[in-house]
């Protein structure tokens, strides 16, 4: 095998590799959404692959993975860390598709935290940035997303346009548990605004779905017919629906939520009230505050509180019916506050994590500065100049780069001082950032020696700007600083033309050059012809 194949051969394995971690991760996005708990390991594993194979748009695709479970099991906030972390990347090179995606786990970590203003900010933003090319069921998530954003905040009309669009598109590919899901979301919201036809016929399509095998009902979606029986009085309905919740218990209905069965108890406790049931409303209530304080429930038991105080006014206690109502009312605003504080406490986790981020990117950087100017360092050059030639070379345009030396420094250090020699160096940086316009990049390589690179510029370009930069330097007032000292700079330009080059060569021609342009006598600029660049009239550009 030549080094040629070798190396072809060595790059489609990696492809190959990449190829096949990609097919996982989509698999793993488009599972079902009640088997998120088996996402754990397998993201995990695809984030520490990704990064192996130095493939940090896959890596966070993974990582996103993990933040939705940690979002699904209540952390809010390491999930909401982790998920703005991946929005701070996907929003300089992510694709279209990570951010859509990430946008979506934001819109989910919002409605935890209760702020529905951010809530469907993200959720616009992840339909927005979905492409043709999206998978059906994603897609369909997306929407009910957003769907469920607007509901919240108050767009029904708009809600129920995207409630409607996911339905079409999850009957169409034939996800039933996502169909059940999203069925259960619309006829729980014609509950909530009377709507019983509506409601019932959406029970309907729920129970079609249900018969077809897509699964048992859950508890939430026990509560919901329920709820939409007792709409029209139907109590034996209700208590029958409920009844099997309840027996069956926490451990065996599916995707069943935290607070669902205290849910469903206080549902019953209402149906039995208005069916004139008082002791068996009053039985119900009890199992449900029960739960609510096995659980911590509490924005459910402010709920049983007013429940408890309807129950004593049916039954004409009206002293109790109004200490229980006074109650609740203490319980929500209780409610309202630690709702308040829990946000608050959780905003500030993850906007912490996002300032320490930006101080980590600003070390970063400070790592590319040179301290005494300011400038780009040699570091910086080291990882910036090869990605500069690979784009010259790409798109067969020029580049130029120049090598700026300071004339008989050691003069300025001996007979003034090293810190007039510092402040010699500073002023000069300050014209070197004025010269590197546009792409163009200003480094300070060590001492007194300092680096151009004109990425799309020409030979002659190049010459133009070094001699007007060499003028500049020794036509500055320089009095103040060196009194009667001179301060000029010699400069080697290399050129070029289709970025067919390396680092190195690029860097050694133009240190010849300069060499040159020192033996010629200093104070000029020498191209790769090794003639003097000199030949623009003195001043024409000067200040
Ligand atoms: P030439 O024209 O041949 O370049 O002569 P030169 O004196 O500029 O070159 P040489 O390499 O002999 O000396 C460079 C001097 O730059 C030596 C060193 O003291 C000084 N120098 C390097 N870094 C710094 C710095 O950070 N601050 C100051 N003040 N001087 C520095
Ligand atoms: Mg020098
Ligand atoms: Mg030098």
């Amino acid at each position: 095998m030549t080094t040629e194949t070798a190396l072809i051969a060595g790059t489609t394995a990696v492809e190959a590799e990449r190829a096949a971690l990609e097919a996982t991760l989509a698999e793993l996005e488009s599972r079902r959404m009640s088997r998120f708990r088996t996402l754990i390991e397998p993201a995990a594993a695809a984030q520490r692959r990704a990064e192996e194979l130095g493939d940090a748009q896959l890596a966070h695709r993974a990582r996103l993975l993990t933040a939705g479970v940690l979002l699904r099991e209540g952390r809010s906030a390491e999930g909401g860390q982790a998920a703005h972390q991946v929005l701070a990347w996907a929003e300089r090179h992510g694709t279209p598709y990570l951010l859509a995606r990430t946008h979506r786990e934001l819109a989910v970590f919002y409605r935890l935290v209760g702020d529905g203003s951010a809530q469907l900010t993200h959720a616009v933003q992840c339909v927005a940035h979905l492409t043709d090319d999206v998978p059906e069921a994603i897609r369909c998530r997306h929407l009910m997303a957003l769907a469920v954003a607007l509901d919240e905040t108050g767009s029904h009309a708009e809600a129920d346009r995207r409630f409607r669009e996911a339905l079409d598109l999850a009957v169409a590919v034939g996800e039933d548990e996502l169909t059940l899901y999203i069925l259960n979301n619309m006829a729980y919201t014609a509950y909530e605004h009377g709507d019983e036809a509506a409601a019932r016929d959406l029970v309907a399509r729920m129970l079609q779905v249900r018969d077809r095998g897509g699964r048992e009902f859950s508890a939430n979606e026990l509560d919901t017919v329920a709820r939409i029986e007792m709409m029209g009085g139907r109590y034996a309905a209700v208590e029958a629906t409920l009844r099997a919740a309840l027996d069956a218990g926490q451990s065996t209905l599916v995707g069943t939520e935290g607070d669902a069965l205290a849910e469903c108890a206080l549902t019953l406790a209402e149906a039995r009230r208005r069916d004139g049931r008082y002791d068996d409303a009053q039985q119900a209530l009890d199992a449900a505050l029960r739960m609510c304080a096995e659980r911590g429930l509490h924005a459910v038991r402010a709920r049983v509180r007013q429940e408890q105080a309807a129950l004593y006014a049916a039954t004409g206690r009206y002293r109790e019916a109004y200490a229980e109502h006074c109650a609740f009312h203490a319980d929500a605003t209780a409610l309202h506050s630690t709702q308040r504080e829990a946000r608050a406490r959780v905003l500030q986790a993850v906007f912490e994590a996002t300032e320490a981020r930006r101080a980590s990117e600003h070390f970063r950087e400070m790592a590319h500065r040179d301290a005494l100017t300011g400038l780009h360092n040699r570091r910086y050059v080291n990882e910036r100049l090869p990605a500069l030639i690979g784009e010259a070379a790409v798109r067969r345009t020029p580049i130029s780069l120049a090598i700026v030396d300071l004339d008989h420094f050691k003069r300025v250090n001996d007979t003034l001082s090293h810190s007039t020699g510092d402040t010699v160096l500073q002023h000069v940086a300050e014209m070197l950032e004025e010269a590197a316009t546009g792409p163009a990049v200003a480094a300070r390589m060590g001492g007194e020696e300092f680096l151009l690179i004109f990425p799309g510029v020409d030979a002659a370009g190049a010459a133009q700007r070094c001699e007007r930069l060499r003028l500049r330097i020794r036509g500055h007032g320089w009095g103040p600083v060196t009194g009667t000292l001179p301060v000029t700079v010699s400069v080697g330009v290399t050129t070029v033309l289709d970025g067919r080059t390396t680092p190195s060569a690029m860097l050694s021609q133009a240190d010849r050059n300069l060499y040159a342009a020192k033996r010629g006598g200093r104070d000029r600029v020498v191209m790769d012809t090794g003639a003097s660049a000199g030949v623009h009239p003195r001043g024409a550009d000067h200040r």
